[in-house]
């Protein structure tokens, strides 16, 4: 069976209301003061940092973001029988709350549907975070430890977790087809998991409004919208 792997960046939720917030030109690199609330070191500094950054992630948890076209169309893919494994860029959980299980889906961000402690690296839900935020507390501390806690997601500053780097190098390597989608390739790791499957043999599609580094390597660019583009191609990828 055809291994496909896809890797999708932020064009597969803006049909979900959710911007880029991370890419080149994201929502955090036009705006240095917004970016301070996801870099590691201004945010472990500044408990002021902390109380803007909960408020932003209350906001962006209150808009509910629903799953769109895309990702439905990767979780029917699965759901097909065709082996299917998804390198994210994104932390908004859509995939998973699409239908694909959880263990197909590799977060090379994090996510931001968990909380992390700082000290104790304890986890739990987002959610019980915010009704904290709710309740009164601009910075709730972890219950276990009284440790810093932040949103599960690889904020600047921060490595990346390198078991799920090397996972998805290894499904990069491994697989068939390699689809980018709603990625502008210039974020790295993304951006080498596209020429490393396509060093390793794998056919390379690009899907993708804008042009990317990758296409001149690519087997296929796609400039559609990604809301119709993709769920035509993993069609046709399901019935071969
Ligand atoms: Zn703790």
């Amino acid at each position: 069976m055809t291994l496909v792997a896809i890797l999708s960046g932020a064009g597969i939720s803006t049909d979900s209301g959710i911007p880029d917030y991370r890419g080149p030109s994201g929502v955090w690199r036009e705006d240095p003061e917004a970016e301070k609330l996801v870099t590691y070191d201004f945010y472990m500094a500044d408990p002021e940092i902390r109380r803007r950054s909960w408020l932003l992630r209350r906001t962006m948890a209150a808009r509910n973001p629903e799953p769109n076209a895309a990702h439905r169309a990767v979780a029917e893919l699965e759901r097909s029988g065709t082996p299917v494994r998804v390198l994210t860029q994104n932390i908004d959980g859509l995939h998973q709350a699409a239908g694909l299980p959880a263990r197909k889906v590799l977060e090379l961000h994090g996510t931001a549907r968990e909380v992390t402690c700082t000290r104790c690296h304890a986890r739990s839900s987002m959610d019980e975070a915010l009704e904290r935020v709710e309740a009164g507390e601009a910075d709730p501390a972890c219950t276990l430890c009284g440790g810093i806690l932040k949103a599960a997601t690889v904020m600047f500053g921060e490595p990346l977790d390198p078991q799920v780097l090397a996972d998805a190098m290894a499904i990069a390597k491994g697989c068939e087809v390699f689809v980018a989608v709603g990625s502008t390739l210039q974020v790295q790791p993304a951006a080498s998991l596209a020429g490393i499957a396509a060093e390793h043999g794998a056919r390379l599609i690009v899907v993708n409004a804008e042009p990317t580094p990758y296409d001149a390597l690519a087997d296929e660019v796609v400039r559609e919208p990604i809301g119709t583009a993709l769920p035509k191609l993993l069609a046709g990828l399901a019935a071969s």
